[in-house]
């Protein structure tokens, strides 16, 4: 469906639970979240019958996210029944990857084509520092599984922190010289009380560029990433710049929360709850809120935080 300024909406995001296993600076307080009643939370049948309504108005792709979705106790069970719906072609998934040793199989045989895995760092020590309680080797193993397991390209995803990871841009772009592995570098955002990184955290991402001098530029893969490649690598390496070049004109996603909320932009305070409705209900308000969504996310920087109301584990980035 085609949303009031013609962009067309066909990518909806659902995030299955806000709670996490691990406590990344930038996107959760240390303390974790409270756990919400259960009567609060989306059910696996609301969460099919809004992929249902979703898909009837020209949904296609899903990705399913987080908090950590692989704790999810019915996870497989939400991407199976979610990847048998009538118009979905693609069900994707973002983890931290640390349950993918004993999941990976599994989600694959249920549907799951995609997959992104985030990993910030190469570095043992600073990823206990980023995470607050992950180990690297936990994380890689993941992506090790994953890679074995048949999907179709997996992407790490990379928040890029100045002071933190920008010396190790290299270093991660490599990855997609050695192992067939896309690498996305996202623009830090600052939500509403995720972490308290100063002005310098802030990277453009055209550090990437001034740190690679041989990147060639790749063509788009549809995505909101701008491609380019290593000589001779067997991925890409995409920039995602919501804060330096936002794409907002192209956005086709709109996203549902772990507590039936609809947000048609990840950064606007506007939520349309779905919680408790019919098939009928929650196409209406799947329309409404596409008709809601709005232009552009507003100014966003070191100075002008997100106005989502949330952390991103809240949402599911
Ligand atoms: N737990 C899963 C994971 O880490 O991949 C899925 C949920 S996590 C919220 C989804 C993505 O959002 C991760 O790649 C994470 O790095 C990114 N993210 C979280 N907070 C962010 C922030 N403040 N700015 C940019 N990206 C952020
Ligand atoms: Fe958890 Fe993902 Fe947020 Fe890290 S980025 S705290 S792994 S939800």
């Amino acid at each position: 469906m085609k949303d009031s300024y013609d962009r067309n909406i066909n990518y909806l995001r659902i995030s299955v639970t806000d709670l996490c296993n691990l406590r990344c600076r930038y996107c959760m307080p240390e303390d974790g979240v409270c756990k919400k009643e259960h009567d609060e939370m989306i059910t696996e049948d609301e969460i099919i019958c809004a992929v249902e309504a979703a898909a009837s108005l020209g949904v296609t792709k899903l990705r399913i996210t987080g908090g950590e979705p692989l704790i999810k106790r019915n996870i497989v069970s939400i991407c199976r029944r979610a990847a048998a719906v009538e118009g979905i072609k693609e069900v994707c998934i973002t983890t931290n990857g640390v349950l993918l040793p004993s999941l990976a199989g599994e989600l694959r045989a249920a549907g799951v084509s995609r997959l992104n895995i985030s990993l910030d760092t190469l570095d043992a020590e600073k990823y206990k520092y980023i995470s607050r309680c992950g180990t690297l080797e936990g994380a890689v193993a993941g992506i090790r599984t994953a890679l074995g397991a048949g999907f179709d390209r997996i992407k790490l995803n990379t928040v890029l922190i100045g002071g933190f990871n920008d010396d190790e841009i290299p270093a991660l772009a490599e990855l997609t010289r050695l192992y067939p592995l896309d690498v996305r570098f996202i623009e830090l955002m600052p939500m509403y009380d995720s972490g308290d990184f100063g002005k310098e955290a802030y990277l453009p991402c055209s550090a990437v560029i001034d740190r690679l001098p041989e990147l060639c530029p790749a063509e788009t893969d549809g995505g909101v990433a701008r491609l380019y490649r290593l000589p001779g690598a067997k991925g890409s390496i995409g920039l995602i710049s919501p804060l330096s070049d936002h794409f907002c004109g192209s956005c086709n996603k709109i996203r549902l929360t772990s507590d039936g909320k609809l947000k048609p932009c990840l950064h606007a305070p506007a939520e349309y709850s779905l919680k408790g409705l019919d098939s009928e209900g929650m196409r209406s308000i799947l329309q409404t809120a596409i008709m809601a969504k709005p232009l552009w996310h507003g100014e966003l920087d070191a100075e002008n935080r997100s106005r989502a109301g949330r952390n991103m584990n809240q949402i599911g980035g």
